[in-house]
């Protein structure tokens, strides 16, 4: 369960008991969850690679349960993207993350560089008629610039979306908001696929990195994020990198030219003051 004070709870190990909580009954009281306010939401920093300053935080969901404890969004998203939950679940999570950048920003914090929040979306948001209008509606309704949202969707989803499901991305990005081509690397998407598509930043997957977690670091993987890197800025993408977990995978993404990363090293997900907490030193060197 969750404990007090700021110290961190553990999310439900999956390989504990609460694997055998049956889909089913985490799926029907997903409703009642939902009004009961048992979702709540930690942020994760995403850290500039050039200064090491935070530049935003990605928000993610977890639920409460009463009986369970914490449970992670990978227990709960599949069974409410299956249901059409997600679709009250994605709202309620892109208002709540946007009064917290609103926060964030009235507090001045981030200086000079506003702060951003990165949020989720899941397939069955892409495709939901009103994305473009609820999404301008609570930026206009908090007061946050389009340029302070980034939206992330998995490159596995953006590839599968044709022309008339881009374009609501098409508009929001438009419009100024950020688009993140999430996990990529996961999904197979051709080069030529990758121009079509209305995304900002890259979001290369934690599977990619792995290899760079010591000195020296496995060669082939050095260049296969080299080459990931060049591209992504021939096609005016920013590359952000997941799951960095070491000093020494940091110190090779920000020499490969990775514009930015998140992971354990500098910061795990946690309550909205985590972002205003000093990183590791070395995360600015
Ligand atoms: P994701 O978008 O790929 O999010 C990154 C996941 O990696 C998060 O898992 C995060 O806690 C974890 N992570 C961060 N740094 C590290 C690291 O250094 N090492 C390792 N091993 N892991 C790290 P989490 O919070 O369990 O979220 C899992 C997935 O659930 C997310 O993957 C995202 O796809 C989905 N999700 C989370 N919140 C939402 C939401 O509000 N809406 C939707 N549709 N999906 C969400
Ligand atoms: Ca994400
Ligand atoms: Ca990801
Ligand atoms: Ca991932």
């Amino acid at each position: 369960a969750k404990a007090q004070g700021g110290n961190r709870y553990e999310l439900a190990d999956p390989d504990s008991d609460a694997r055998v909580i049956s889909r089913h009954s985490l799926t029907n009281r997903l409703p009642a969850a939902l009004e009961g306010h048992e979702f709540f939401i930690e942020y994760q920093p995403l850290v500039r690679m050039c200064d090491g300053g935070v530049e935003g935080a990605e928000a993610l969901v977890r639920w409460e349960h009463p009986r369970h404890g914490v449970l992670g969004p990978d227990r709960f998203i599949p069974l409410a993207e299956h249901t059409g939950l997600i679709v009250p679940l994605g709202r309620w999570v892109l208002e709540e993350a946007v009064r917290q950048a609103c926060e964030w920003q009235v507090r001045g914090i981030g200086g000079a560089r506003p702060l951003r929040v990165n949020v989720n979306l899941s397939p069955r948001q892409l495709s939901h008629p009103d994305l473009v209008s609820e999404t301008v509606a609570v930026l206009e309704n908090a007061g946050l610039p389009p340029e302070s949202l980034c939206l992330e969707v998995t490159e596995s989803a953006m590839i599968r979306a044709d022309d008339a499901e881009l374009k609501p991305l098409r508009q929001l990005a438009e419009l100024g908001v950020g688009i993140a081509l999430d996990d990529f690397g996961t999904g197979y998407s051709n080069l030529a696929s990758l121009r079509r598509l209305p995304a900002s930043t890259l979001k290369l997957d934690r599977s990619f990195t792995r290899g760079l977690q010591q000195h020296p670091a496995d060669p082939v993987d050095l260049k296969i994020v080299e080459g990931i890197v060049s591209l992504a800025h021939v096609l005016d993408l920013s590359v952000t990198v997941e799951g960095v977990e070491t000093a020494a995978q940091a110190a090779h993404l920000r020499e490969l030219g990775c514009d930015s990363a998140q992971g354990w090293y500098y910061a795990r997900p946690g309550p909205p003051e985590r972002v205003t907490v000093p990183l590791p030193l070395a995360a600015a060197q």
